[in-house]
């Protein structure tokens, strides 16, 4: 399983498009993909589903939540949103049409189980149909958040800060609030797609609000 599928070159040439080489370097083949689940329809988050116009993963079974697809899938909706998000129309279009021809796409509706101990939160806000993703197994869980957060050293601090990226920008704020502090006391790890290397780690309560404490990691990585 994949959590989002990276931008791809949806930023130009040299920006991004690096996710194939370091799931390569994590062992994995695209190939080796079953679900590609994706917290929203930014473009940062899903154009690397396709490139030149053939399925990057050609496995994968695309699982998307049905506001969020039915709103960025749905090419009238784009002028009635900010300029800032129309470019994720067609890129939405051009990203799942492999998928949809090959009836590789899923939609799922608000909080659900999707694959055993794999679960969707719904928390729209940042997008309609924002999605987190809950992993558990033998007691122990792990949330991945999409973009409930995108400046760790202001949001933490006060998750009420909000960005011109969220379309509902209340809606957005209420979210992180609920969940910074549904993590903070429960202590689970969290990932987080806008938090750098190594982007996992723990919500700690501090003071009035939270701060992120990453996971440790070395440099040297894995020992076979
Ligand atoms: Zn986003």
């Amino acid at each position: 399983m994949l959590v989002d599928a990276g931008a791809g070159k949806a930023f130009g040439p040299d920006a991004g498009g690096r996710l194939l080489n370091s799931l390569r370097a994590a062992g994995y083949r695209p190939e080796d993909i079953d679900a590609v689940l994706l917290t929203h329809l930014h473009g940062d988050h899903f154009a690397g589903l396709t490139a030149e116009g053939k399925a990057v993963f050609p496995n994968a079974t695309v699982y998307v939540e049905k506001n969020e697809a039915d709103f960025w899938l749905d090419a009238s909706k784009e002028k009635t949103v900010p300029e800032v998000f129309r470019p994720f129309f067609p890129q939405a279009a051009a990203a799942f049409a492999p998928y949809l021809a090959a009836n590789k796409v899923k939609k799922f509706s608000g909080s659900t189980e999707l694959l055993p101990g794999v679960r969707s939160i719904a928390t729209p806000g940042h997008t309609p149909g924002h999605a987190f993703y809950a992993v558990e197994s033998k007691g122990q869980q792990m949330q991945f958040w999409g973009d409930l957060i995108h400046a760790k050293d202001v949001q933490f601090r006060s998750p009420g800060v909000t960005i011109k990226f969220d379309l509902d920008s209340a809606a957005a704020a209420r979210q992180r609030l609920k969940a910074m502090t549904d993590a903070a006391a429960k202590g689970y790890y969290v990932g987080a797609s806008h938090i750098s290397f190594p982007g996992i780690g723990h919500v700690v309560p501090e003071g009035k609000a939270f701060t992120w404490l990453p996971a440790n990691y070395s440099v040297a990585g894995l020992k076979p």
